[in-house]
């Protein structure tokens, strides 16, 4: 039976415990596995190899993005290093503009180190892309809608295009979890998640996700994935499998907060710009609208020179100052020095991180009284 994504949250991958009748799949708290013989194993044989609690996330999280591959890793950058992992020296990559912090970082003070380049193109610019796409050039890494200025990138375009000179698509998919857009499904090889944000969706857990279509790709993962040892502990993968059970509502209920606040600044005198993709005025509209089954929840925002964002960070009595996104309560962050610090100055200018730009994680709190706290808090930051 094929089941829409609401059924599939729940009822999805490994559904239950087979042995005992469990509703939940049990914690297999194990590092290793009696063999029967030699030779005879009863499929497991080694926790980082494989874990009953992990694979069972593992093949949800692989149903949600229409894949038939799914691989859990103790974090977003675990999960990224491997895929990375793939590329040998000499390669290169073609990448978003806007990425996250960490994924810049990576590329620039690790990979490079072993000879594996990378290029960043607004990737939302289609013409840019073909013309970086040169023969040194292996893989497209896109994320979107990008952070942190949620620019959005058409996946099927850029599959097209990648498709023509035959180079894998990755897509980080963090932003939007499997419930709002599906990566796979418009041309995209390779998805990646930092599962610590709406997956897990509770501000409580690290880990990270791949999931891929192809036998081969995926052969060659696990055995990364297996080799680098990275992988997520049989506890997290419960806690990721309770979270994802209600992404469905969070989500919904994200969206709808997020909406409400990005109107309300649109409105407000209170900014100078906003970047939302559920913005009617926003660039990425329709390809969003095209693409994806909504908007998704992370808003950013440029503060108007009359209010001091420094101050305005230090009033907010409802929302958080921190890093990190896709919880259930509201986050705000800085993006110049906290998220996206690692991205040297003169590129953060460049693109448009500038220091007045806000970034926020809107939560599932009531959507009156995150705006009630915004408003007071850049109230209280008028120079
Ligand atoms: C957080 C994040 C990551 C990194 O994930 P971790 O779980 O923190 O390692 C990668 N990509 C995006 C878009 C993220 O938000």
């Amino acid at each position: 039976m094929s089941l829409a994504i609401e059924s599939l949250l729940i009822h999805g991958g490994i559904d239950g415990d087979e042995t005992t009748g469990a509703v939940n799949v049990p914690v297999y708290q194990t590092s290793t596995y009696k063999q029967d013989g030699l030779g005879k194993d009863r499929g497991w044989e080694y926790s980082r190899t494989g874990n009953p609690t992990r694979a069972a996330l593992e093949k949800l999280v692989a149903d949600l993005e229409h894949g038939q591959y799914g691989l859990a890793f103790a974090s977003g950058l675990a999960a990224i290093n491997t895929v990375l992992s793939l590329f040998k020296s000499g390669d290169k990559l073609v990448v978003s503009d806007n990425i996250y912090g960490g994924t810049f970082r990576i590329l620039d003070n690790v990979f490079k180190n072993f000879g594996i380049t990378y290029e960043i193109v607004n990737t939302s610019d289609l013409d840019k892309v073909e013309a970086a796409i040169t023969d040194e050039v292996k893989a497209v890494y896109i994320e979107t809608p990008a952070n942190p200025l949620l620019t959005v990138t058409d996946i099927e375009a850029v599959s097209k295009i990648a498709k023509k000179k035959d180079k894998f698509v990755i897509v980080d998919n963090t932003f939007l979890t499997p419930y709002l857009q599906r990566p796979l499904t418009l041309g995209a090889d390779i998805v990646i998640h930092s599962g610590t944000k709406y997956l897990g969706g509770h501000s409580d857990t690290i880990s990270g996700f791949v999931v891929v279509n192809d036998k081969k790709l995926a052969d060659r993962l696990y055995y990364l994935q297996n080799a680098i040892g990275g992988v997520l502990a049989p506890w997290d993968s419960f806690l990721v499998i309770r979270g994802i059970k209600t992404l469905g509502v969070r989500m919904d209920r994200h969206v709808e907060n997020a909406v409400k606040i990005a109107e309300w600044l649109n409105n407000s005198k209170y900014v100078s710009k906003v970047y939302y993709p559920g913005l009617k005025s926003d660039p990425g509209y329709e390809i969003q609208k095209k693409q994806a089954d909504g908007p998704g929840a992370m808003i950013s925002f440029v503060l108007d020179e009359k209010y001091d964002y420094k101050v305005f960070f230090e009033k907010l009595k409802l929302v958080t100052l921190a890093e990190s996104l896709g919880g259930v309560e509201s986050l705000a962050c800085h993006p110049a020095s906290m998220t996206h610090a690692a991205i040297p100055a003169e590129v953060r200018k460049k693109v448009g991180i500038v220091d007045e730009l806000i970034r926020l994680s809107v939560g599932i709190e009531n959507a009156h009284d995150l705006i009630a706290d915004l408003e007071q808090a850049i109230k209280a930051s008028a120079k």
